[in-house]
């Protein structure tokens, strides 16, 4: 009991000097956090006296010379080569919608003191009353959590004889961001794998639960993760005066009816053992017509947020093909009724109109043009991608939607058609079932471990961590299904890069065992104590060492 206390009081600490060094996702500050949480272990004797098992590892190619820790730490009861990640990131999204309260962002009891000045709703004013709750930006996504995990491994570096196996932590940053620190830390995993033997077991991270609903108190444990596609389409119309409405394609309509066919439809979402998938959302619906006239717009470019709980992207792109040939289909329709309603009302003579639903994937489209320019498209590619890639303005997105439209312009077909394909990111899922003796053992421990402290704590066992998260690397789907996603995500390789054959390599499952709060990036970000500071770290020791053993 003592022990658990010590435990606690440590993570609070820890947890406040974690959110009083600011580390916006993006900006150098995050180097300040990774040198903090470098001397944090640094201080400890088992890494002093072992130096070699502290180490900074800098991102890939990265224009803020950001690194993540790494931390590692073996038990000394008997030789085992079983080996637990940890991974916990440290950066948080900016600070600006704190507004005039910024400063106090990252000072936790200050912060207290003005909130509780603003005029906020009943449930935040309550935990602003209370003791319960400790406000700051990313207390509770995630330094919480990585306190947690630091003290952990403090508490079992000064007990080295009553546990075996190994630990490999590493304090990963640009996780809201475009997850440089868990990309570097992939390669590395499958490095030490070979180099010092390491079984891994699982992967597990402490990012943050909060409630599902409103009015939801369940404390949430999570075995594996949602994934996450982007599916684009590039929507090519036929341009025509606005004075002769019938003689064009208007894109703008095809694409609306592929968002009222797709957008937060649950026809889209995986339902794995009685859990449902988000469904799919728009994030993106552009007319790329630049100027005012009264032409029609030519081409519309639209994509989607779609979360994955069993889908790969091969599957993902036949329903997302499908999808848009019913929804063009539909818009074809519709315009021969409306041509026919108003040639009658016109006493004119109405035929069919001659637009014919036309779908290809981005795949399909390069072999197409291919065909018909060989080596020069090839040629062509390559130097506009160069061109680019000196622009850091252009996006992922929008990088990959210019080179859809630079394969369609040089095609000889013009004809109106929708270009399917892939922006990035990718964030592959992480279904933990039974079939692997790993992800059974993980289930099974969890199971056990859950159920011991479900007593005073309304805990809950549940799959797929729901918030987008590092997880998702931790294992990628077959060489085969991938193949669907890089060849038809123009911008893999060049401006968009994973490490897909060492996430399959790792293959591991996953868990989150993380601190419950609410509003996650919202300035009314908090943690509630009780369960985040005496029961997470309970929960994680119990479960690594019962995975270790
Ligand atoms: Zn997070």
């Amino acid at each position: 009991m003592e022990r658990k206390r010590k435990l606690a009081k440590r993570i609070e600490e820890l947890t406040i000097e974690l959110v009083n060094v600011r580390s916006v996702v993006g900006t150098k500050d995050e180097n300040d956090i990774s040198d903090k949480i470098f001397e944090m272990f640094s201080a400890m004797p088992y890494w002093d006296k072992n130096p070699h098992l502290l180490t900074q590892l800098p991102f890939i190619n990265d224009s803020l010379g950001r690194s993540s820790v790494m931390v590692r730490i073996s038990g000394q009861l008997k030789d085992n080569s079983k080996t637990i990640v940890l991974i916990g990131h440290t950066d948080t999204v900016g600070i600006s919608d704190y507004g005039d309260l910024k400063k106090y962002a990252t000072e936790p009891a200050e912060l207290k003191k003005a909130l509780q000045k603003l005029n906020l709703s009943e449930d935040i004013k309550k935990d602003l009353e209370s003791d319960d709750y400790i406000f700051g930006r990313g207390i509770l996504d995630m330094k919480c959590g990585v306190a947690a995990i630091i003290a952990v491994l403090e508490d079992l570096s000064e007990r080295l004889d009553e546990w075996s196996g190994n630990i490999v932590f590493c304090a990963v940053g640009d996780e809201e961001g475009n997850s440089g620190g868990m990309l570097s830390f992939v390669p590395e995993l499958v490095r030490l794998q070979e180099s010092e033997s390491y079984d891994y077991q699982a992967v597990l991270d402490t990012d943050y639960v909060s409630p599902r609903y409103d009015g939801d108190d369940n404390k949430y444990i999570y075995i594996g993760t949602v994934g996450k596609l982007m599916p684009s389409f590039y929507v090519l119309g036929k341009e025509t005066h606005v004075g002769q409405p019938f003689n064009g394609l208007d894109p703008t309509q095809i694409a609306g009816a592929i968002i009222m066919k797709i957008n937060k439809n649950i026809a889209y979402s995986d339902v794995v053992e009685g859990e449902v998938s988000l469904p799919p959302i728009t994030l993106q619906h552009r007319d790329l017509k630049s100027e005012y006239s009264v032409q029609i717009a030519r081409a519309v470019n639209l994509y989607f947020n779609y979360a994955t709980h069993n889908s790969t992207p091969d599957q993902v792109m036949q329903k997302m093909l499908k999808a848009s040939f019913d929804a063009f289909n539909d818009v074809v329709s519709v315009l021969n009724e409306r041509y026919d309603v108003f040639c009658k009302a016109s006493h004119i003579e109405s035929k069919p109109l001659t637009w014919k639903a036309r779908v290809m994937s981005y795949q399909d489209l390069y072999a197409a043009v291919y065909e018909e320019r060989g080596e020069e498209l090839v040629e062509i590619l390559e130097s506009y991608k160069e061109e680019m890639l000196k622009d850091q303005t252009i996006d992922e997105r929008l990088f990959s939607q210019y080179i859809v439209q630079a394969v369609h312009n040089l095609w000889s077909d013009k004809d109106p058609i929708v270009i399917v394909y892939f922006s990035p990111p990718y964030y592959p899922h992480n279904y933990v079932s039974g079939e692997t003796e790993k992800g059974q053992k993980l289930i099974d421990t969890l199971k056990t471990v859950v159920t011991k402290h479900k007593g005073k704590t309304p805990m809950v066992g549940r799959k797929f961590y729901p918030y987008i998260s590092d997880l998702s690397f931790a294992s990628a789907p077959s060489a085969e299904r991938i193949a669907t996603l890089k060849n038809n995500m123009p911008a893999f390789g060049s401006r968009y890069n994973l490490p897909i054959e060492d996430m399959q390599k790792l293959s591991l499952p996953v868990a989150n065992i993380g601190p419950f709060g609410k509003d996650a990036h919202q300035f009314t970000e908090r943690i509630e104590k009780d369960y985040s500071f005496k029961v997470v770290p309970t929960i994680l020791y119990e479960t690594i060492l019962k995975l270790l053993d």
